[in-house]
């Protein structure tokens, strides 16, 4: 017999997971061992993008389930080569890397950008630009990129040569920038770091200065991508063309895939055996996320994204009002944060542990700010189901303070 208390028995103690245990899922529902019904706004961390067991999903993982599972890049694969054609014809990339999660693709874009400036500019142009309070992972060059020192402290020696600037803060990076930087990475939107939008004006300014220092600009699209703010990437919202894009999280649906997309002339810097994954772009997860790209990006699916977002939008402004608990309601498509009034800082997991408590899903992005991230097909129900389980949550977490 396992239960939740075996997780501390066996498992490295890095996580924290809730009390549930869950065993099944299907659209925005999710059931538990005892067969509580839970509404998901969480989805899985921005990735459950079709909800769960989307049946055109399940089918084509049983069919290629049935043909080909795995070949390593020994081989292509028809599954890896009509995914890299799709995505290439829907973005401004013409060349694809599949990896097998957020990280390993940052990861490849990273080491691309300091491979492509060795090749055109020499080896001393290095210098990495990221952004405090940014996520990219947890392998060590990401968390090295990523701008909040709990995920590197103690991993040490670090890689060398990144700086962190302010977002939304242009001065701060023209202070940083150099013929000596390589790339900038940033998130459009900060997803972990408490879902905060990056200006227009902003990422236009960061384009014009990687253009003039010979720098690339590397969008990190792994959660506001496939869909997520109502547009394929986010970059088509603001149309600020970025040198390398990084895709993975709602790309699968929930089949671990990552993907870095990028031009054939940077590509170029990655020649044979430069770089790899024995996985990456293997034929399960293709075939998955083909399926995927194919219904996210269909004009009415991305339009309805942001009718969604403004149906939660006046529910949670309704309840705010009701409640007064956030300072501040914000986000595009379906990523959507509310950050708790300075008296409830610290704050946002006790949120989620009441919502769990209504059998309502959210997830938190740091300690005072609420994250909805579901699926971008939840029927409005199920919305509506939800906000109500949040109110009755918020009126719970109130009750409890002093
Ligand atoms: C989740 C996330 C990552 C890391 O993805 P993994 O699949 O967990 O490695 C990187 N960047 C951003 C913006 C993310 O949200």
């Amino acid at each position: 017999m396992t239960n939740r208390s075996t997780f501390d028995d066996v498992m490295v103690p890095n996580y924290s997971p809730l009390p549930i245990i869950p065993v099944r899922g299907k659209g925005s529902r999710i059931w538990d061992e005892n067969n509580n019904e839970y509404i998901d706004l969480a989805g899985g961390i921005a990735v459950s993008c079709l909800g769960h067991c989307h049946p055109k999903l399940v089918q084509r993982l049983q069919q290629q389930a049935e043909n080909l599972w795995h070949v390593s890049n020994v081989l292509t694969n028809q599954p890896a080569l009509r995914l890299a054609q799709k995505l290439t014809e829907l973005t401004f990339a013409e060349k694809v890397f599949f990896a097998n999660s957020g990280a390993e693709a940052n990861e490849a874009a990273l080491k691309l950008a300091r491979k492509y400036a060795y090749d055109h500019f020499g080896p001393e142009k290095t210098q990495i630009i990221s952004f405090e309070n940014s996520f990219h992972g947890r392998t060590l060059f990401t968390v090295s990129a990523g701008g909040q020192a709990k995920y590197s402290d103690g991993f040490g020696p670090l890689p060398g040569d990144i700086d962190h600037a302010v977002y939304n803060d242009l001065a701060s990076v023209e202070a940083l920038i150099s013929e000596k930087t390589c790339a900038v990475i940033i998130e459009p939107i900060q997803g972990e770091g408490g879902v905060k939008s990056a200006s227009k004006d902003f990422l236009k300014g960061l384009r014009e200065l990687c253009d003039k220092h010979n720098a690339l600009l590397i969008f990190d699209e792994i959660q506001t991508g496939a869909g997520r703010t109502g547009e394929l990437y986010a970059y088509q919202n603001v149309d600020v063309i970025p040198d390398i894009l990084t895709t993975a999280k709602g790309i699968g649906g929930g089949f671990p895939i990552g993907a870095m997309l990028t031009t054939t002339e940077i590509a170029k810097s990655l020649v044979v055996g430069t770089h790899g994954s024995t996985y990456g772009g293997n034929p399960l997860g293709c075939a998955v996320a083909e399926v995927v790209v194919d219904i996210i990006s269909d004009r009415q699916l991305l339009d309805n994204v942001k009718t969604k977002h403004r149906k939660f939008m006046d529910g949670l402004d309704r309840i705010n009002e009701r409640h007064k608990i956030f300072s501040d309601i914000r986000g595009s498509g379906l990523l959507i944060g509310c950050e708790l009034k300075e008296a409830y800082h610290g704050k946002a997991k006790d949120l989620l542990t009441e919502a769990l408590s209504q059998n309502l899903m959210v997830l938190v992005a740091g300690p005072n700010v609420m994250r909805l991230a579901p699926s971008l097909i939840i029927p409005d129900e199920d919305i509506e189901q939800g906000l109500m389980s949040l109110d009755k949550a918020i009126a719970s977490f109130l009750s409890k303070q002093d």
